[in-house]
């Protein structure tokens, strides 16, 4: 997961989180508000009629219970909850939203009821579809009528459905806001974080960038992370670049200097094998020191030739490839046992340096005639902007596991065999340098027992135009 995508979950997270909160904290006040409310009204109405009852049962016989409630005044002649629970008392009078309706309390109610001398309850009322449910105060009274103290009690309800409805209202509204609000911050954090990181992915595509030879990056202005960030990128890459100066001049000195007693070796070699009378011993001896002086003069100059590759100037001009193939054919035919064939567009060209491309294919076709080539085939063909150059042998070919390391340095497939051969190991990175150098490719298939084929891209070019 990437950075941006981690803050804005977080902050989305931590928002989502503080409105659940928030929801919850204001839903419980809103429902503590109203049910409080509710219940002072129930108060008040029950100490009305209590008022009312003290003026003698008759007096509310007569004025009536309020009708804004759901109220009944019983008789309790027997205090047994369970009965209670069932029957209720004897109704002495109801409110008229009431009806032919009992107000009816759960057996533990009454049980508090009788106890307490008062209950918080809730009663439902059956009717059409859910029931009527009240929130109800009912008290212990005493009734006096024509002289008889009876024991009752008052029951007083108001429904909750308006303010459950209130307050399911609220949690719509709110939790609808409360979507908006997250999804427009996931938005604005989403769009804030990018811009905020937007500098730093500015120096990742630029390092990025750096391929061969590492360059400073411009740095940003200001003292922040970003700058600080650029600054220490900046600093590694000037000491890699010093590490890497450094190994090329020490590749370099050191080829140069080897390369004076390996012609001194050489000439003096020669002059013995050419001018002194020598045993046959003494004469084979003097040719393996001359082969592996040569060998080792090849292996210095491919040395030091690979070691400047980072300071190569590749200067590409049109070429025609047919004419580059021809060359390779007519240098190598000669000394050749097999056959060379070249199968190219005449019409084909490409962008190149005609030094270093010489030098590519003269590099490909001595391993192919190493590896007991007989018959070697240089083609060309142009696919999508570019050209393709193919050399195929029909030799050894080289194991599938070789295949992945065979472009690095010093990498050999038989190293004793290889060394026979006069290789350095360097030929196939060069070749490799160099079409890179050049912004091309190369790869390599090959089958043990069939043969190799070495492919690389090169940017075709257009046809030089004819000359008048
Ligand atoms: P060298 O300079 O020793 O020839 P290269 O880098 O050119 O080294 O090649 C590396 C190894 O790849 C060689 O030692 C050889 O074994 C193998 N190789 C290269 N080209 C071919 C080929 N056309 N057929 C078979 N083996 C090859």
């Amino acid at each position: 997961m990437t950075l941006r995508s981690r803050i804005t979950l977080l902050t989305a997270g931590l928002l989502l989180v503080t409105l659940l909160v928030l929801g919850l904290a204001l839903e419980g006040l809103l429902r503590g508000f109203l049910y409080r409310s509710l219940r002072q009204e129930l108060l008040e109405a029950s100490n009305q009629v209590v008022r009312l009852l003290n003026l003698g049962g008759q007096t509310l016989l007569e004025a009536g219970l309020p009708a804004s409630l759901y109220a009944e005044l019983q008789l309790l002649p027997e205090e047994n909850p369970a009965l209670l629970a069932q029957e209720g008392g004897i109704s002495l009078q109801k409110s008229p939203a009431l009806g032919s309706q009992r107000l009816l309390l759960k057996e533990a109610d009454y049980r508090t009821l009788l106890e307490r001398g008062e209950a918080w309850a809730y009663a439902e009322l059956p009717r059409e579809g859910p029931p009527l449910k009240l929130l109800v105060y009912a008290r212990r009274v005493e009734v006096n009528l024509s002289g008889t103290v009876w024991q009752g009690a008052l029951l007083v309800g108001k429904p909750v459905e308006s303010l459950e409805s209130t307050l399911s209202q609220f949690a719509r509204i709110y939790a609808g806001t409360a979507l908006l609000v997250l999804l427009l911050s996931i938005l604005l954090a989403r769009s804030l974080v990018a811009r905020a990181l937007e500098p730093l992915e500015w120096v990742a595509r630029r390092a990025e960038a750096i391929t061969t030879r590492p360059e400073p990056l411009p740095e940003p202005e200001g003292r922040d992370e970003v700058a600080t960030l650029v600054r220490a990128l900046n600093g590694m890459l000037s000491r890699m670049q010093q590490a890497f100066l450094a190994q090329t001049r020490f590749l370099q000195d050191a080829s140069h200097e080897l390369r004076t007693p390996i012609t001194a070796i050489l000439g003096h070699v020669g002059y013995l094998l050419r001018r002194t009378p020598l045993t046959e011993a003494q004469r084979e001896s003097l040719e393996i020191v001359k082969r592996e002086a040569e060998r080792m003069g090849k292996l210095v100059s491919d040395l030091l030739e690979l070691s400047q590759s980072g300071t190569w100037r590749i200067e590409p001009v049109p070429l025609r490839v047919l004419d580059l193939l021809e060359e390779i054919r007519e240098e190598f035919a000669p000394g050749f046992a097999g056959e060379i064939r070249v199968e190219a567009d005449p019409g084909l060209y490409l962008l190149g340096d005609p030094y270093r491309l010489h030098q590519v294919l003269a590099n490909l076709v001595t391993n192919a005639i190493k590896a007991k080539a007989q018959r070697i085939t240089l083609k060309a063909f142009g696919v999508e902007g570019r050209v393709v150059v193919r050399v195929e042998d029909d030799g050894e070919g080289i194991p599938q596991e070789h295949l992945p390391r065979i472009f690095e340095r010093f990498y050999r497939v038989d190293k004793a065999r290889d060394r026979e051969r006069g290789g350095s190991g360097l030929g196939l990175a060069i070749v490799k340098a160099i079409l890179e150098a050049h912004g091309g490719e190369i790869w390599v298939e090959s089958e043990v027992g069939k043969g190799t084929a070495f492919s690389f891209s090169l940017p075709s070019a257009a046809p030089p135009p004819p000359l008048r």
